[in-house]
């Protein structure tokens, strides 16, 4: 398993193939309800660059608030999943869907109750970063 909290300056300086499977690691404490796995794709801590990773999601696993300084790109994979942004409903996701999340906005995914979610996502850097989390979601009638 590789460490994925060492994360490279910039993306790579010419053609790269970064063969399947080499590059899942298990998300950092503290960003989720329960840890799931992160392949990171694409990495950069370069300003506007993107950066680019494959989530797999256990069932009613999500993240915590969180924010993306450029926004974020979303392509479902698999499963079922759920998503939110601050103020608005909880939205389904199935595969094949796919989110677009504006620069700052205040938002939550992740694994619906029932089933398993992966998805791809984008998220350009600005100022080094490419998200900022925020505190657990609490969902009515549940804890998380
Ligand atoms: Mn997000």
């Amino acid at each position: 398993m590789n460490d994925i909290t060492t994360k490279p300056k910039a993306c790579p300086a010419e053609m790269t193939i970064r063969r399947a499977g080499t590059a899942i690691g298990r998300a950092p404490e503290g960003i989720s309800s329960a840890p799931f796995w992160a392949e990171m794709l694409l990495e950069s801590e370069s300003e506007g660059e993107n950066t680019v990773m494959r989530a797999t999601v256990d069932p009613s696993v999500i993240t915590h608030w969180h924010t993306h300084p450029r926004g974020q790109f979303l392509y479902v994979l698999s499963g079922v999943g759920v998503a939110q942004r601050d103020g608005g409903p909880v939205e389904e996701l199935r595969a094949g869907d796919c989110v677009w999340f504006a620069p700052d906005e205040r938002h939550w995914h992740g694994a619906s109750a029932d089933s398993a979610f992966s998805y791809v996502s984008i998220q350009a850097v600005h100022d080094g970063k490419s998200v900022h989390w925020l505190e657990p979601v609490i969902r009515q009638g549940e804890r998380s």
